[in-house]
């Protein structure tokens, strides 16, 4: 053991390392470090060396070690002969064995081992080299490992000791202070500020330990910004950044982005979406009206009209989402086929391509045939909508069911001039339903076809290269470069 020094806080007011009495030693965290382990991580803090290994929720053995209402945590220090200036003894101690369990302890509040029942959690801490603080450094070590294993937590434990020197309180005791100091008070604590360690050995005034526990949620804090980082760098998934698109190609696309009209301004989706918005209004007052007329007399011959009357109004709004459908497929399809021509060129069979539907009467009289033709045109799955188109004619019944024989009244006494068909619309309805049904057959029969197109899809997907693992990594937090504290470290 090396001598005492003469003094241990300078006249200056730093420590023989160059720290201040409230700074931390510089500290270093790699994680994920042992591929056998489930979590681990490794710390240097000042010339401590540690390193940690988790391993589980895993079955607890011996199995009468196990609890059947939560998982047994398990918390081993161990301190490398070769660690201290002296040879240590290897194997247990008195020392290592109380170290053990109170840094257990100091992690059963905040682990959520009743999630695991019968199963262990084991905590290995080997210190490699010892400078003083080594219980501290290693309990945020394994805080930082158990997230590695995904140890469900209520949040990090972070430690730090205080002590007094000289007869001042000063934070992070290194070896001499420790050594030749008065006093050393390692804490741990939870993010939230619960103590979860306290231990003191030495004397101190409760003054001296208020002063103390300053020090210390100050230095708990910047560990845990530090644990933090480490963390989110290793976890947080990595914003994908926009790939890079040659000069020519990105001033092109520019400028159809200029053209190209939103579908949201183009003035033929304003009056589909009015006409929708109009039959749904319709269809609210219809209903407030009918539920009111019905409630005084349920065979109101207005009742009957009214409830006629919401059908329709329903009908509408099927109809004017599928023309919204078209009309938003039709844009597409003309960006892209005039993406790159003259921008007048474009503009003009852009503006042709609204013609037919810049009206909103134009709009209602567009046939459903014609709506499904251009869906076809742009869902080539929907092959099978013109079977379906025979069949609805092959199928008078339909017709009979869907009251239209009440419809040319309806339409009279309504007054809406431009209601389309009951048939059409019925047939639009069956459609859309159609299209939703009968996409998944068409994958179920290529599959039963032993077609090999799927199956090469998921070759390839298994052959993209994996995303590249970032693989350990080290935050350094060396206060020392920030010129606010610094330590020479060996
Ligand atoms: N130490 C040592 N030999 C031992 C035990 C401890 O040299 O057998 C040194 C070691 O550097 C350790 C320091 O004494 O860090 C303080 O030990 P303490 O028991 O206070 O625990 P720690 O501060 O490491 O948590």
């Amino acid at each position: 053991m090396s001598d005492k020094p003469e003094k241990l806080i300078t006249d200056d007011g730093l420590r023989l390392d160059g720290r201040h009495a409230d700074e931390i030693r510089p500290m270093k965290i790699e994680i994920g470090v042992l591929s056998r382990a489930d979590g681990s991580c490794y710390l240097e803090w000042g010339r401590n060396k540690i390193l940690v290994g988790v391993f589980g929720p895993r079955e607890a053995h011996p199995r009468r070690s196990q609890r059947a209402d939560t998982a047994v945590i398990r918390y081993k220090y161990n301190m490398a002969s070769f660690s201290v200036e002296d040879r240590a003894r290897p194997g247990p101690s008195r020392r290592s064995i109380e170290i053990s369990k109170v840094s257990r302890e100091a992690f059963e509040p905040v682990i959520m081992a009743e999630l695991f029942p019968k199963t262990a959690i084991d905590i290995f801490v080997e210190v490699l080299q010892a400078d003083a603080g080594t219980r501290t450094a290693a309990i945020n070590a394994s805080s930082i490992a158990l997230a590695d294993a995904g140890i469900p937590m209520k949040g990090l434990v972070t430690s730090c000791a205080f002590g007094k020197v000289d007869g001042q309180i000063v934070l992070d005791l290194n070896k001499e202070e420790d050594n030749y100091g008065e006093a050393d008070f390692p804490v741990a604590m939870t993010q939230d500020g619960e103590i979860t360690l306290l231990q003191m050995d030495g004397n101190l005034t409760p003054e001296e330990i208020k002063k103390g526990f300053e020090l210390v949620k100050k230095g708990c804090k910047e560990i845990l910004e530090i644990q933090q980082a480490v963390l989110r760098k290793k976890f947080e998934t990595p914003v994908e950044e926009p790939e890079e698109v040659p000069e020519e190609t990105a001033e092109a696309e520019i400028e159809v982005l200029g053209a190209e009209p939103s579908l949201e301004y183009a003035p033929a989706a304003v009056v589909v979406e009015e006409l929708i918005e109009e039959a749904e209004e319709l269809e609210e007052e219809l209903s407030e009206e009918t539920v009111e007329a019905c409630a005084v007399d349920e065979e109101a011959p207005e009742c009957e009209k009214l409830e006629e009357l919401i059908k329709e109004a329903e009908a509408e709004v099927v109809e004017g989402e599928a023309i919204e459908e078209v009309i938003e497929a039709e844009i597409e399809e003309e960006a892209e086929e005039e993406a790159f021509e003259d921008e007048a060129d474009f503009e003009a069979a852009f503006e042709a391509s609204f013609e037919e539907v810049s009206e909103p009467e134009e709009i209602e009289e567009l046939e459903p045939e014609e709506t499904v033709s251009e869906e076809a045109e742009f869902e080539p799955e929907l092959e099978e909508f013109a079977e379906e188109e025979a069949r609805f004619e092959e199928e008078p019944e339909f017709e009979e069911e869907a009251g239209i024989e009440e419809e040319p009244q309806l339409e009279e006494e309504a007054g809406i001039e431009e209601e389309p068909e009951f048939e059409e619309e019925a047939q639009l309805e069956e459609a859309v339903s159609e299209e939703t049904f009968e996409s998944e057959p068409d994958i179920e029969s290529e599959a039963e076809s032993g077609e090999e197109a799927p199956a090469e899809t998921a070759v390839e997907a298994e052959e993209e290269p994996e995303e590249e693992s970032r693989g350990p990594w080290k935050v350094v937090k060396d206060p020392s470069e920030s010129g606010s504290r610094g330590e020479n470290d060996e």
